[in-house]
């Protein structure tokens, strides 16, 4: 400030910490106050108190405000400028904030800051005043010069503007009124001009500095004006003259004039640098045209305004989006075969299906096809093919989990008017690979919900459908954006659950459950190795051999893939890195001692060492470093716990009314028991298990049929009559009565297990089934025979009676289980009786008409 000033600051200030902006002596400033000391300021100085002193505060430029009080304060910027506030305005939205309007008086240097908390408050020394009288004399002595040089530069901008406007009329006469060591801060900050320049004229605490500081701003700004109005000397139309103006608006800002400032220099900067983004940007036309929309309404908008950052955000994903980046496809049939072969062990039909799907593309270089849906049990490696499909054909790879999304505007994005709206999925997917050809990988479709907020399947049509999905609209976007190049593929863990509409634009892919054989290869082949990996282990540290990878299987996992047994694995490896870790840090020297504490311990589970094998002792520990670690079943009892899974098939087989029938759910083949009991009654069927109607209607038919077939197989009631239901109840119950049961293949199971009861003989331990009936005895094709048989094998039976027209998926089995099975297949409910029961379910009466197919 002039030395004529009557204001003399305080010399404690309170200390706003802005970054946004420099506030210079005699021009006006809004800034937005939002961090935990700012507004802590705020509140007890400016809304609490009454004093004019209590509205004079100091703003430090340059230093951005930790968001909590809890941080420490940062470096504070030297130099600050004592400012009067004149406004404050509160908002609780988006978040509590202030927008305070602060004129700057003058200068001040920070000598000590007394306090930091609630906000800082700092002892200061005001520097323009201190300057101002020693150099009294001097500024119009040597600086007389320079001070007229700058004036002859004040003058000649000002008088390149537009006169008639009343502003800059009066701008005019404050160059001759004001003192004019007040010149330099004033016009700095109405030109045009950087924060870190303006930062420098702040800076610039000696006036002869100052003014030079100046200058070369003024001269810059005056060629700029000259260069502008060489463009437009022929046109003037009023969108430039608004620009001429521009400068002039600030000409308002000189002290006692409170007028709201411009937005930011270097905020315009962005602006334009984002505008011209868009222009060098590869997006199509229509979206160009739109962007450049939206950079004129952001160039006229307040930057305090909410849609400000909400307008730039959109144009930052506009730029950014891969509109016509790609990777170039690396088409090789052969070495895709190869890499899908090193990957993945076995699922045959799966990789045959993917290379010729990847075969057609490579012919017919378009994507309109059919979109791959892997549909099979967990953890069988539907998702590490979708990945190993992107590393064959040198694409991206980018997963979208569906499960549980109930809400369109997953998919398809939150139209721009809601607060916190932002694209889909898709759209977010591709602006995180950063091409537009990647492999994206629909996790789970069969999860995917519905709701109130609309039906995301329907949403995945139009992206799924190669014939629409050239101009998807992202509600964010609001422009169409080219799907066309994206490889979809879906997993499911069932069908059933997919919407129609969804299913009939998807190839699907069965991928079966594993039998033990292939668990064990692929254990050895990948797990093992990946974990050993992971776990920072070699091979040399630990061994795990065959046999105990089938006890693994057979003992501690129920599953059709192969995750639990990854995990397991996983177990192993940690509890040996102990071992190994453990052993590193005690060397070599391992001394008796040790070994038989190691023995001891063995009690409890997870301090027992795994034995090698051949040797059960206690020398484990005593070791010599390069013997691998070898687990045997005994060492996996000790990590692993007790077996979780027991045999037990032969156990409930023990009285008549029980049989074992074959289900297949989502998770895979599973054993299913039926059990029957009768009692006295009134001829009552009671079922149990959480059964849907189908089965419960199988149960109906089966009895129907024993009871018109009872005479022909000797079937009685407990009194002796072959009205089965005469004064008896009978009750039916499906175990693991929680689990919800449907279907009609149970059929054949249940009259095998009431045979049983009314025979009163056993069924077969070994032998399980599954097949629909009909009234007239005869028995109908199932589906999941595969995932059924290898339940059956998991659980150790030897025969599988299936209905006949299911004789063809016999060949999707593997050889070895084929040969540790054998299968019957039935066309009517005879063959399944005589091959369920020992010797036979043959009719004495009249041995004529029966013929065993046995
Ligand atoms: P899904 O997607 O079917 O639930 P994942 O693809 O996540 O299953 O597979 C789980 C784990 O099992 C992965 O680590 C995968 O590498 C492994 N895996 C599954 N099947 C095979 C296989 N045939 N060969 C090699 N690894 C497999």
């Amino acid at each position: 400030m002039s030395s004529g000033s009557p204001i003399q600051i305080p010399s404690r200030l309170p200390l706003l910490l802005t970054h946004e902006g420099v506030l210079l002596p005699g021009s006006t400033m809004r800034t937005s106050v939002d961090s935990a000391r700012n507004l802590q300021l705020v509140r007890s100085r400016l809304l609490k108190g009454t004093s004019l002193q209590s509205t004079i505060l100091g703003v430090i430029p340059n230093t951005p405000d930790p968001a909590s009080d809890a941080q420490d304060l940062p470096p504070l910027h030297r130099i600050g400028t004592a400012a009067l506030a004149v406004q404050v305005v509160g908002s609780n939205w988006p978040k509590p904030h202030y927008t305070l309007l602060v004129t700057g008086l003058c200068r001040f240097q920070i000598v000590q800051v007394l306090k930091e908390k609630p906000y800082p408050v700092a002892q200061v020394e005001q520097l323009d005043r201190l300057e101002e009288f020693p150099s009294a004399l001097q500024t119009r002595e040597e600086l007389g010069e320079l001070s007229e040089q700058f004036y002859k530069y004040a003058v000649q901008l000002v008088e390149m503007l537009d006169m008639s406007v009343p502003a800059v009329a009066k701008l005019r006469r404050l160059l001759d009124s004001l003192p004019r060591e007040a010149l330099p801060d004033i016009l700095t900050s109405i030109i045009r001009t950087s924060n870190k320049e303006k930062l420098q004229i702040l800076d610039a605490v000696s006036l002869e500095d100052r003014f030079k500081a100046t200058i070369p701003l003024l001269v810059r700004q005056i060629e700029g004006l000259k260069l502008l109005q060489k463009t437009r000397k022929h046109k003037q139309d009023d969108e430039k003259r608004v620009i001429a103006i521009r400068p002039m608006r600030r000409v308002t800002h000189v002290p006692g004039a409170l007028e709201e400032e411009e937005e930011e220099e270097e905020d315009s900067d962005d602006v334009v640098l984002l505008e011209r983004k868009v222009r060098t940007s590869s997006m199509p036309e229509p979206a160009r045209r739109v962007c450049l929309k939206e950079v004129k309404r952001l160039k006229k908008m307040p930057q305090s305004m909410p849609e400000y950052a909400l307008t730039r955000n959109y144009l930052e994903l506009m730029v950014e989006l891969p509109w016509n980046k790609s990777t170039t496809d690396r088409l090789d049939i052969r070495a895709a075969r190869v890499l899908l072969d090193n990957d993945h062990y076995a699922m045959e039909k799966l990789k045959k299906r993917v290379l010729e799907y990847l075969a057609v593309r490579q012919l017919k270089n378009n994507l309109k096809g059919p979109i791959l849906c892997f549909v099979g049990p967990p953890g069988v490696g539907k998702t590490s093919v979708g990945r190993s499909v992107a590393k064959t054909l040198g694409r991206e790879f980018h997963r979208i989990a569906l499960g549980g999304v109930c809400d369109q505007s997953d998919i398809r994005g939150h139209r721009r008017t809601y607060v916190g709206s932002m694209p889909g999925r898709i759209i977010n997917g591709l602006k995180t690979v950063g091409v537009n050809n990647p492999v994206f990988l629909l996790d789970e479709v069969d999860k995917l919900g519905k709701s109130l907020q609309g039906d995301p399947a329907a949403a995945l049509l139009e992206v799924l459908d190669p014939e629409q999905n050239h101009n998807f609209t992202d509600h964010y976007l609001n422009v169409a954006f080219d799907l066309s190049q994206v490889l979809f593929i879906a997993t499911a863990n069932t069908t059933a659950t997919i919407p129609a509409a969804l299913l009939d634009r998807m190839e699907v892919i069965q991928v079966p459950g594993y039998t033990q054989e292939e668990k064990i290869e692929i254990a050895h082949r990948h797990l093992i190795p990946k974990q050993l990996d992971q776990h920072g282990l070699t091979p040399q540290q630990l061994q795990i051999p065959p046999a105990t990878t089938l006890g693994i299987i057979t003992r501690y996992t129920r599953e059709a893939g192969v995750r639990s047994l990854d995990r397991k694995l996983g177990a192993i490896c940690r509890a040996v890195a102990v071992k190994v870790a453990e052993g590193q840090h005690r060397g070599a020297k391992l001394e008796r001692t040790d070994a038989l504490e190691a023995e001891g311990g063995r009690e409890r589970s997870e301090d027992v060492e795994p034995q090698p094998i051949g040797d059960s002792g206690a020398a484990g520990l005593a070791l010599p470093p390069e013997m691998p670690i070898l687990i045997d079943l005994h060492a996996l009892k000790d990590i692993l716990g007790p077996p979780m899974y027991e045999m037990e098939v032969s156990e409930r087989l023990s009285q008549p009314g029980v049989a074992i029938g074959l289900a297949w759910t989502p998770l895979g083949g599973e054993l299913m028991f039926v059990e029957a009991s009768r009692m006295d009654g009134e001829g009552q069927l009671t079922l149990t298990g959480q059964l849907g109607d189908v089965m419960k209607e199988s149960a109906h038919l089966a009895i129907s049929w024993l009871r018109s077939n009872a005479k022909k197989y000797h079937l009685t009631n407990a009194s002796g009559s072959f009205d089965l239901l005469d004064n008896t109840d009978i009750h039916l119950h499906f175990p693991a009565g929680a689990v919800t049961k449907d279907g009609p293949s149970a059929g054949v199971t249940i009259v095998t297990c009431l045979a049983s009861l009314f025979s009163g003989r056993l069924v077969r331990s070994d032998v399980a089934m599954t097949g629909e009936i009909t009234l007239r005895g005869l028995v109908l094709p199932v589906g999941g025979i595969k995932d059924k048989v290898l339940a059956a094998h998991r659980a150790g039976l030897k025969r599988v009676i299936l209905p006949q027209r299911n004789e063809k998926d016999l060949e999707e089995i593997p050889g070895n289980v084929r040969r540790d099975l054998s299968f019957v297949t039935a066309s009517c409910l005879d063959e399944v009786l005589n091959a369920a029961f020992d010797g036979g379910f043959s009719v004495k009466a009249r041995p004529g008409l029966l013929n065993s197919k046995l």
